[in-house]
């Protein structure tokens, strides 16, 4: 039992270890000789050609017991620089979302630690020892470690509710909003299915639904935003599915954050470019991260887009902790040809411009650096109170309407705008 876990360490380290470290290829070699090639390729995510070039070799071995020579430098004391890496590397990576105390990380926690190994070595920087990065980084952050990505933590939480009985009187008004979260969630997906199938069936041309989301880029231990923006509308030529495009606005530099700003640049660029002309409607749907998308700015920005362009704007939230699976698939397609293109061409992806070339070269995908400088200052909004329990809003010129649900007619709440007091800061620039 100790040994598999051992192993798993050993195959997350290598799974994480840049292409181009010399590491990799005798580490592999040592890890799948004499195994069963296509199988060991399978597991660690490469191909047989690079299992087979790794068996080949022969100097390249000596260079893990070359290791054994390294001096065994004693550290007695930890500079805070390390331990402000080591920070600065879970706020990169695994970001607390504002309105959060906690951060979901869907990793084992050796993963974690196998990743800022290498986002360490990356910079030249000796990492913490995986017991000191545990003890004064990882436990020291209140962390919702999901190891299935593909259970939140809410969902998570409700699991383990189930099995408690009888529950207290807190446990069962906490079970009673997580059964609501999870009945939303499958609401608002059910929404968004029947909502395309509805272009489909009613070859609706003027509709464009927009599914928009951040995701990370690694570059060689560095980070950059991409902001996925994928368009789905009704096929002249397949009538039967949507046509979609996938956008990626990749940040052009590693400061970058994926705030409410660079969201509302990516918009007024995309309203510059024309890409709205041809639709009435444009039917917004993410997930409700506070931080960039479910915001009083954001909400003021599309009730000001819907006057600008004279279309009609709905924004519709995926229930919290669930986006949807097109901008998972445009991130997966993304990270995948990147690591296609390092492993077939031998070089690195190092930078942003690289990126746009490689997800250029993927069909349906297009790509190119966000133009969020120079950076636009937002007003302050007078504040939505109440905005997190709403999934839809839609605009007029005065007000911005709060929905429960998507499919509900009726709003719940409705917001004051002041359109007039912010409108300049857009229009300096639309062209
Ligand atoms: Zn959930």
């Amino acid at each position: 039992m100790r040994f598999e876990s051992y192993g798993r360490r050993l195959v997350m380290f290598l799974k994480n270890l840049p292409q181009n470290s010399p590491f990799r290829r005798p580490l592999l070699q040592v890890m799948t000789v004499n195994l069963h090639v296509k199988t060991v390729a399978a597991d660690f995510d490469v191909s047989q050609e690079t299992i087979y070039a790794s068996h080949r070799s022969s100097v390249d071995a000596n260079i893990l017991m070359s290791m054994r020579s390294t001096p065994n430098v004693k550290r007695n004391r930890l500079p805070d620089e390390d331990l402000d890496l080591a920070r600065t590397f879970m706020d990169e990576v695994f970001p607390q979302l504002s309105g959060r105390d906690f951060r979901v990380i869907a990793m084992t926690r050796d993963s974690v630690y196998a990743v800022y190994f290498g986002y360490c070595t990356d910079r030249d920087q000796v990492p913490l020892g995986q017991t000191t990065f545990n003890e004064k980084i990882f436990n020291k952050m209140k962390i919702h470690n999901t190891a299935d990505s593909t259970i939140c933590c809410y969902c998570r939480r409700l699991k383990t509710l189930e099995h408690v009985q009888p529950r207290t009187a807190a446990q069962e008004a906490e079970y009673g909003e997580l059964v609501e979260h999870k009945e939303r969630w499958f609401e608002q997906g059910r929404f968004f299915g029947e909502r395309k199938n509805t272009l489909i069936d009613h070859k609706q041309r003027n509709v464009l639904i927009v599914v928009q989301d951040f995701t990370q880029l690694q570059l060689q231990g560095t980070f950059y935003q991409d902001f996925i923006v994928v368009f789905q509308e009704f096929d002249q030529e397949e009538a039967s599915k949507l046509k979609t495009r996938m956008h990626h606005l990749v940040a052009p530099t590693t400061n970058i954050k994926n705030d409410g700003t660079f969201v509302i640049r990516v918009w007024l660029h995309m309203i510059n470019e024309g890409w709205f002309y041809r639709y009435d409607t444009i039917e917004i749907f993410s997930d409700g991260a506070g931080k960039h998308f479910k915001t009083t700015a954001i909400m003021n920005f599309f009730a000001f887009m819907q006057m600008f362009l004279k279309k009609c704007i709905i924004y519709h939230f995926f229930e919290s902790n669930h986006g949807h699976s097109v901008c998972d698939a445009a991130a997966s397609h993304i990270k995948k040809a990147i690591n296609v293109f390092q492993r077939d061409k031998g070089e690195a992806v190092r930078v942003p411009p690289q990126v746009v070339d490689v997800a250029n070269g993927i069909k349906n995908h297009d790509a190119m650096i966000a133009p969020v400088q120079p950076d636009i200052i937002l007003p302050e909004f007078d504040t939505f109170h109440g905005i997190r329990k709403l999934r839809k809003f839609t605009f007029d010129e005065e007000y911005a309407y709060g929905y429960r649900i998507s499919r509900l007619g009726h709003h719940e709440m409705q917001y004051p705008l002041m359109t007039e007091s912010y409108a300049d800061i857009f229009l300096n620039i639309l062209e």
